[in-house]
């Protein structure tokens, strides 16, 4: 993720560079005044869309006849939307463990997950993501780091000419909101979602805690191709935890798990 977040500083400059002037301008002058900072919701879905453009354009995005994104397509067949967000999958080239999704239904999965995982588990761990869409999780964590980096980025060019400010000062944005994190109550709601998920999917739901558990194992692992960080999994709560609430979960509809 991180090496993501630096690639995207790179390549931002090369996006519209009048995109959002008219935000950061206007929170500029807010908290000159000493008012609180709020963004449009026009704004805020504008940001959104060329963050995630930007990524993808600084990612490998892996092509439409590769096995990988058959096998996405295969899986996420007729998912089109989460409580009324449209959704797009692509599959990331890359040797870091991870899966994460944007405000806007923007789904990203890496291979290196995906090499991981069975069908079933890969499926659990989309519908986490799903649930952080429909829950409007994705929505919060973004709002909240887009605006706490805007506030620190602003005070801090306060001197500066607006020119100077637009292009550096929303690559900053936009990195903060990648590196945004979710509360503990809002993955357990996740994995909830992911749990159900794989339930209407005709899965067996156990699936969802088989997931983490050799995604605790990856992270316990020497191995170089798993040394990146587990962005998306390994925060809070803890491996044992997330298991075991889906343990439970599972034992009470009566499957039997491992
Ligand atoms: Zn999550």
């Amino acid at each position: 993720m991180k090496k993501i977040a630096i690639l995207l500083l790179l390549t931002f400059s090369t996006l519209t560079p009048t995109f959002g002037q008219s935000w950061l301008r206007a929170l500029s002058g807010a908290i000159k005044a000493g008012q609180a900072m709020t963004i449009s919701d026009k704004d805020f879905a504008d940001l959104v869309r060329q963050s995630v453009a930007s990524m993808d354009q600084a990612s490998k995005v892996c092509s439409s006849n590769s096995a990988y994104t058959q096998r996405l397509k295969r899986l996420t067949k007729g998912m089109t939307s989460a409580d009324g967000i449209p959704l797009n999958f692509k599959v990331y080239q890359t040797n870091e463990v991870n899966a994460f999704a944007c405000p806007d239904g923007s789904i990203r999965v890496y291979t290196a997950l995906m090499d991981a995982l069975t069908d079933s588990e890969l499926l659990g761990v989309i519908g986490h993501e799903i649930g952080h869409v429909a829950l409007r999780h994705s929505h919060k964590a973004w709002k909240s780091a887009m605006l706490r980096s805007a506030a620190s980025d602003a005070i801090g060019a306060m001197s500066d000419t607006w020119a100077s400010l637009s292009d550096s000062y929303l690559g900053g944005i936009t990195s903060a909101a990648l590196s945004a994190k979710h509360s503990r109550v809002h993955e357990e709601q996740a994995d909830d979602y992911g749990y159900s998920f794989l339930k209407k999917c005709g899965k067996n739901p156990w699936a969802m805690g088989q997931a983490f558990q050799k995604l605790k194992k990856l992270s316990q692992s020497s191995s170089s191709k798993y040394d990146k960080l587990l962005y998306a999994f390994s925060s809070h709560p803890d491996f044992d935890s997330r298991i075991s609430r889906m343990r439970s979960k599972a034992k009470r509809d009566g499957y039997t798990c491992d």
